[in-house]
């Protein structure tokens, strides 16, 4: 198993419908391209295919640009696609488990996409598997194909509200009945989804940067507990239960989604800046920090980084380089190898950092070993004091909705005080942004879930599979 010292996350989804037959692949392209971030293992679309009557799914392991680069330059009439990026540590880096799903049933040809996770999927699957279904990966996403298959009601729509009644968790999917669009979002709201439109195509998404790509900018969020369905344009909507606690993930603010997106009805970049902003607070409120200069964990602390200047009137400065090209670093056996994956990734700029003393933002701390090393790398620039200052809670928690998170004991602040991370990774202090701050950082913080940082997990049952 790959270990990351950051979150990982699952996956993205797109769904494109358009009322005039066009290239639908090349056009979920762009889209899935600008989801990117959200997964990188593996990458795949489903389209109806027109002349055929049918449909298509292509995935492979590996990046959008690699895996469907080569639909740029097919020629392909559809009216109706969806697309899927995948990340994964546990299930692996298998095909099989690369998404979109498709299969053919008794409700019709189906092919599915999903980001979250189903907490209550090992009882479904036990349950199912006992009255003899078989399954051909260890995605909990496998599961929504057979509820519907099995469900008595003729009418697809009813079929996937009584599959849909039955999943507890996280679940924003995509699906293509044949050529008709549905969009679903789990009652109570975890990962973003969103719909847009422009001049007869409708596109449904994880995140509104995915809408800019493919320039529409009329949209809104579907809400918790909603499916919509889109047929030659037309959508209609209906309610599976929009009455249960919402519960937006909050780390998609803190770090998941692109600051450039729109998520839960609020720009991901304001509310970053005020969670920097809201650190600086703190710091001055507790007697401030006698430093030179502001330096984010680049991409990840870059914006709560330009918050915290700003609030604190400090210099903001880029001292760590990030190389774009080094891709997601997994933790390594050795301390050398671990160093050189860092150093390679992230090259602090002595000329800025020599001498000074500087306050270094990151979004959250994990186990620590990255930043352990990075501080090193920092004081063998020159840096005389380091500040580490996290844009989150501190981590003490697994979530069982869609985020890779190691286990409570792998979590450094299941064994550490701020004080005792500080000695640990050779900073001079640390210190976290507290829930109740937090809170005060975003839109409806009643609605969000603190569940990785306090334990109050609406549904406490992991995924057996944590695909
Ligand atoms: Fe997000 Fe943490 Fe809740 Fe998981 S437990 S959904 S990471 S806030």
């Amino acid at each position: 198993m790959k270990k990351s010292d950051k979150l990982g996350h699952y996956c993205g989804v797109v769904g494109i419908e358009s009322q005039k037959p066009c290239n639908i692949p090349q056009k979920l392209f762009y889209p899935l391209f600008a989801l990117q971030h959200r997964g990188q293992e593996s990458a795949g679309i489903a389209y109806f295919k027109l002349t055929e009557n049918k449909i298509y799914a292509y995935k492979d392991l590996g990046v959008v640009s690699d895996v469907l680069g080569r639909y740029l330059h097919k020629d392909i009439s559809s009216t109706c696609g969806i697309g899927h990026v995948r990340y994964s540590t546990h299930g692996g880096s298998k095909v099989e488990n690369a998404q979109p799903f498709h299969i053919t049933c008794n409700k019709g040809n189906i092919a599915l996409a999903h980001n979250g996770n189903i907490s209550n999927a090992k009882f479904i699957r036990k349950e199912l598997q006992e009255s003899g279904a078989i399954f051909q990966t260890t995605s909990d996403s496998e599961l929504l194909f057979h509820l519907i298959s099995r469900s008595k009601e003729e009418n697809i729509q009813a079929a996937i509200k009584e599959a849909i009644d039955r999943l507890e968790g996280a679940f924003s999917f995509v699906m293509m009945v044949g050529k008709v669009l549905i969009g679903i979002r789990d009652r109570n709201g975890y990962r973003p989804l969103y719909i847009g439109k422009k001049k007869g195509l409708t596109a449904i998404v994880s995140e509104t940067c995915a809408l800019d790509s493919l320039g529409i900018q009329e949209y809104r969020e579907i809400n918790p507990g909603e499916a919509v369905t889109v047929i030659n344009g037309e959508e209609t909507s209906y309610n599976l239960d929009l009455d249960a606690k919402k519960q937006n993930c909050i780390f998609e603010q803190i770090y998941f989604a692109r600051p450039d997106s729109e998520i839960y009805g609020e720009s991901v970049y304001n509310a970053r800046k005020n969670m920097g902003a809201m650190l600086a607070k703190l710091d001055r409120e507790n007697g401030g920090i006698n430093a030179d200069l502001v330096i984010p964990v680049p991409e990840s602390g870059n914006v709560a980084a330009l918050g915290y200047a700003q609030e604190s009137g400090l210099p903001f400065e880029f001292g760590l380089t990030r190389n774009f090209y080094a891709g997601r670093s997994f933790i390594l056996p050795t301390t050398e190898e671990r160093e050189l994956a860092v150093k390679t990734k992230l090259n602090p700029n002595k000329s800025i950092l020599k001498g000074k003393k500087i306050i270094l933002i990151d979004d959250s701390l994990v186990r620590g070993t990255t930043s352990k090393i990075l501080v090193r790398l920092l004081r063998e620039a020159g840096v005389k004091e380091v500040h580490l200052r996290l844009s989150s809670p501190e981590l003490h928690h697994p979530c069982y909705y869609g985020i890779d998170i190691p286990t409570t004991k792998e979590l450094i602040s299941n064994s550490k005080s701020p004080k005792e991370i500080a000695e640990f990774i050779g900073a001079d202090s640390v210190k976290f942004l507290d829930i109740e701050n937090l809170k005060l950082c975003v839109k409806n913080p009643e609605n969000k879930c603190y569940a990785c940082f306090n334990g109050e997990h609406l549904y406490p049952q992991g995924c057996e599979c944590n695909c």
